[in-house]
């Protein structure tokens, strides 16, 4: 089994709702156990500003799936709660379900890197780890705490 954390995030179609329902669907995944989640968090939108605030929440699972294998079964419940793409980035979305870590496993290829890109640079990410790991190293041997504190400017409310 592989040790593996997921962000959610949703800012359409009652994004609290969302990201609870995403939870109960990877909860009942025969190849996935869901360990623990985080609070649900609150957030501007990054990129246009017109679009809605953002929910998001991190999940600690183990899986018994490949990087690939579990990039497309997230893709798959994306898909049933109604996601769309258009390609274009920073577009709202009703769930947007990502790898942020799968171990400590380096992977750079078209469509799955590894640990996520964004994983170093968001709180709506950093926050919620935070809450389930506070003493977490992260991939490239830095104390989560102290990306904590190097982005404490950025505003997320627990809800
Ligand atoms: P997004 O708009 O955030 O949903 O990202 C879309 C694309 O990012 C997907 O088509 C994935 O193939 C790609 N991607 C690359 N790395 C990851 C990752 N670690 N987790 C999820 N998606 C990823």
């Amino acid at each position: 089994m592989t040790t593996v954390y997921i962000g959610l995030g949703s800012n359409l179609n009652n994004p609290s709702y969302q990201i609870k329902k995403a939870l109960r669907t990877l909860a009942i995944i025969p190849t996935i156990c869901l360990h623990n989640h985080s609070s649900l968090y609150r957030s501007k939108a990054i990129g246009p500003k017109n679009q809605p605030d953002y929910i998001n929440a991190i999940a600690i699972l183990s899986v018994k799936l490949s990087p690939f294998q579990l990039l497309k079964k997230l893709q798959t419940i994306e898909t049933e709660h109604g996601r769309t793409r258009t390609g274009k980035r920073w577009q709202a979305r009703t769930l947007d379900l990502d790898i942020l870590m799968y171990d400590n496993k380096q992977l750079q290829s078209p469509n799955l890197i590894l640990p996520h890109p964004e994983l170093y640079n968001r709180m709506f990410v950093l926050q919620p780890l935070y809450e389930c790991v506070p003493d977490l190293i992260l991939p490239n041997g830095q104390p989560l705490q102290d990306l904590i504190q190097y982005h404490s400017d950025e505003k997320i409310w627990k809800i």
